[in-house]
């Protein structure tokens, strides 16, 4: 089987499993206890936060672990709600922000969605004019790496004029697809969401990055964990298996390696299938590990099952919003809902290799072109 669907989900690193039987079967203490196991358990997950901080750069901050990035998502935003705050996000959010603000909305608080420009990057220049107008915004929220296109926002620059306007803005980015493939180093951000499944670890552990003094309510309220932000017995392995694979995934990871992957993958179709859209842009503005593409007059998902009776396996785009036909997040970007029901999403990881690359190009290829016969 060929596996091209890395932004959905990936494979767990093998060794990983041995954290499982460590934390589970041996060191299965309750970290919140005080006798000396519970002790050293405690510090074990004190150890995979500052593994993971280390990606942050020196600015400081604490990491809060969380069951999903969803979770993370929804704390941040619903944590700093505040009565008559305004929050702001951009059309290209997850559905684990975007529908967040729609039930928000639906419960009486202002949010504006601000659009997105053709190239998948959200209209920076909106967003600064929004905040000028408006001095009740609590809340900016705005993905690093689009899940739908690869994207890369430019956080660093976007939170800097953010803030060079509105100071008290607290700005909150979802990192998920960012996290331990580009540098999130001193971002400036007072908020970060990251998930473990994107980089071969666990599925059902994310964590939430928050800068120093910036002040959160919890979602989740019971015994006090995680700095009373996040209630409920730690869930052990999950959390040193997420610091293991943030470190292997990141030394993991060569850009060189995906960027080949992306051209040799794009020039085999674009020299068969002569209306092909691509939706992703081919430069630096976009992380060179997702693809999407638009095949006209045939339904994204058609191609994906004709793949997958080759043993291929590719996405359509989110897979949490993978029951909804068209694409929001490509609407957004000016493609018809038409079109947006022809997209694919083709995700490659460090595992793939140049010949599944090749082999999946050309089994597309010909996938589309038997199916126009
Ligand atoms: N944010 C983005 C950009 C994602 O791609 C995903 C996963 O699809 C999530 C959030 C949700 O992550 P999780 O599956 O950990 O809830």
């Amino acid at each position: 089987m060929i596996y091209l669907d890395n932004a959905a989900t990936t494979k767990m690193y093998e060794e990983l499993v041995e954290i499982y039987k460590e934390f589970g079967c041996e060191k299965f203490f309750n970290p919140s206890s005080l006798y000396k196991p519970s002790l050293d358990v405690a510090l074990e997950i004190r150890k995979a936060k500052a593994k993971i901080l280390e990606f942050f750069g020196s600015q400081a901050g604490e990491i809060i672990f969380t069951g999903s990035a969803t979770e993370a998502n929804n704390l941040a935003i619903r944590g700093v709600l505040k009565k008559n705050s305004k929050i702001v996000i951009s059309e290209g959010e997850h559905p684990s922000v975007y529908n967040t603000i729609q039930d928000l909305k639906n419960n009486g608080v202002e949010c504006e969605i601000i659009p997105l420009q053709k190239d998948g990057l959200i209209d920076s220049q909106k967003l600064y004019n929004f905040v000028s107008q408006n001095k009740d915004i609590r809340l900016v929220s705005v993905m690093h790496v689009s899940n739908e296109t690869g994207a890369i926002n430019n956080i660093k620059e976007i939170v800097q004029n953010v803030k060079k306007i509105n100071p008290s803005i607290i700005f909150h980015s979802d990192g998920v697809q960012a996290f331990a493939k580009i540098d999130i180093k001193n971002l400036g951000v007072d908020l970060y969401s990251i998930s473990a499944h994107k980089i071969k670890g666990p599925k059902g552990i994310g964590a939430l990055y928050i800068k120093k003094g910036v002040r959160l309510n919890p979602i989740i309220t019971g015994g006090g964990q995680e700095n009373n932000l996040r209630s409920g017995t730690e869930n052990v392995a999950n959390i040193i298996a997420f610091a293991h694979a943030a470190r292997l995934y990141s030394q993991q990871y060569d850009i060189n390696k995906m960027l080949e992957f992306r051209t040799v993958f794009l020039d085999i179709l674009k020299k068969k299938i002569c209306d092909l859209i691509v939706t992703t842009q081919e430069n630096t503005n976009t992380v060179p590990h997702i693809i999407s593409l638009i095949i006209p007059k045939i339904k994204g998902e058609t191609l994906l099952h004709i793949m997958e009776s080759k043993d291929i396996l590719i996405g359509l785009g989110s897979a949490c919003s993978s029951r909804s036909k068209s694409n929001r997040v490509l609407q957004a970007m000016g493609y018809s809902s038409n079109l947006s029901e022809s997209s694919l999403r083709i995700s490659f990881s460090p595992d793939n290799s140049l010949e599944e690359v090749i082999t999946a190009a050309e089994t597309l290829a010909s996938a589309i072109l038997d199916f126009r016969k």
